[in-house]
């Protein structure tokens, strides 16, 4: 249980995270560097018009590039969606990264920030959105000291012209991940999901169509287009597509992120990546979405790890956080973990997820659980609540009760 309490915490109780010149990790890649480099070439060709904006969709919607924040939605067609709107348009940079055991888009943060950057103004220039807002987590204190200094280096040399670009504060609170909570609160709003439709790409920020992505699935862009998209949708293994940036904590030898094929499984992962199991802990059971995702046992190791392919058996792989759990954990435990966050983070708006996740929680510290009970609040969650964490906070509970039933 502490492992997943220590991933649940993860990020609130680190210290803040050491980016920028000063105590930078190694291999900073700040502007100047970036450039020397070869950085912003590919926008500048973008921005320029010398590289065709159709050529560029096309090579987005080959590559098979999907949504990295959890949702897995095919970035392509995102972008041709919202380009297709009546502007003006507007762009959403999601670096709320609040999911339990998620760190990876820190983690390329800290280190190659211009990538990003990069593919967030080839993005904004070929789906022609006027000005562009980040979204940054306000645990990353020291990230916003580094990201705003690097975009200062930016706009005093621009490569290419820029569009409008504001960096903005989250205040902490989880919902504001959720893409819909995170524009009502760069509107100045409380961060409050809104129902959909309309979606975002047709009525986001300031009402207007806007083009929502999660920091990584823009630092892959430059990549996808120089490279070529086959590259990207090349890498996949066990039949799947592309690279994912796997989080993974817990029980490994060596947790961190790892930079895998779309579709790795846990087994594969933990020992090709990770250097096996901890020493003393043998594989128990394992989280394949962070909080949200679900938990499933060791017997299920080898399913692959994708978009899709962990919805049949009840989970989902969202932002690819993996939390690996040894012989002396629970996974009631962890679900009882993840139903008390859950239970803090609901905004409230609505009955089901703000009195459901608070009684799930009670009834799951019994010794024994009421299985019928829980049931029938899981359904009424998944089935009624406005977005996501409410509709997922179920799955820990379900998960438990299929996999785990001799815990409970
Ligand atoms: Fe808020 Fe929960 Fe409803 Fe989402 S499901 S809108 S977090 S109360």
């Amino acid at each position: 249980p502490e492992v997943v309490a220590q991933a649940a915490a993860n990020e609130l109780q680190r210290p803040p995270a050491q980016c920028g010149a000063a105590g930078a990790p190694a291999g900073f890649i700040g502007y100047r560097e970036y450039r020397d480099a070869g950085g912003y070439s590919t926008a500048a060709a973008v921005v320029n018009c010398e590289d065709d904006a159709e050529d560029v969709l096309r090579a987005m919607e080959h590559s098979g590039l999907r949504g990295l924040g959890g949702a897995g939605f095919p970035a392509g067609r995102k972008w041709r969606i919202v380009r297709g709107q009546e502007g003006p348009r507007f762009m959403a940079v999601n670096i709320d990264e609040g999911e339990p055991g998620t760190f990876k888009d820190r983690f390329w943060l800290e280190r190659d920030p211009h990538r990003f950057l990069e593919g967030m103004l080839i993005a904004a220039q070929v789906v022609g959105t006027e000005a562009v807002y980040i979204y940054l987590r306000d645990e990353y204190h020291s990230c916003r000291v580094m990201l705003e200094s690097e975009l200062a280096a930016l706009q005093a040399d621009p490569p290419c012209p820029l569009p409008y670009i504001e960096l903005r504060r989250g205040a902490g609170a989880y919902i504001c991940g959720e893409e819909s909570a995170m524009i009502e609160s760069i509107e100045g709003k409380r961060g409050e999901p809104r129902l959909r439709p309309p979606y975002v790409a047709q009525v986001g920020l300031f009402g207007r169509p806007t083009l929502e992505h999660n920091f990584e699935t823009l630092f892959w862009v430059r990549d996808i287009l120089e490279k070529g998209p086959e590259w990207f949708a090349g890498a996949g293994r066990n039949g799947r597509s592309g690279l994912r940036s796997f989080s993974v904590s817990g029980r490994v030898a060596q947790p961190g992120v790892k930079l895998a094929p779309a579709g790795i499984t846990l087994r594969q992962l933990v020992d090709e990546y990770c250097g096996g199991m901890a020493p003393g802990h043998e594989l128990y059971a394992y989280l394949p979405g962070g909080a949200s995702g679900g938990i499933l046992p060791a017997r299920l190791a080898d399913v692959p790890l994708d978009f899709d392919t962990l919805q049949p058996h009840g989970c989902f792989i969202g932002s690819a956080a993996i939390i690996v759990l040894g012989q002396h954990d629970r996974a009631r435990d962890a679900a009882l973990n993840m139903m008390r966050f859950f239970a803090h983070e609901s905004c409230g708006q609505c009955t089901p997820c703000r009195v459901g996740t608070a009684k799930a929680a009670q009834l799951m510290e019994a010794p024994g659980w009421d299985n019928a009970t829980l049931a029938d609040l899981n359904q009424v969650m998944a089935d009624a609540s406005i977005c996501g964490l409410g509709q997922a906070a179920p799955n820990p509970v379900r998960c438990v009760q299929d996999y785990f039933a001799h815990e409970i």
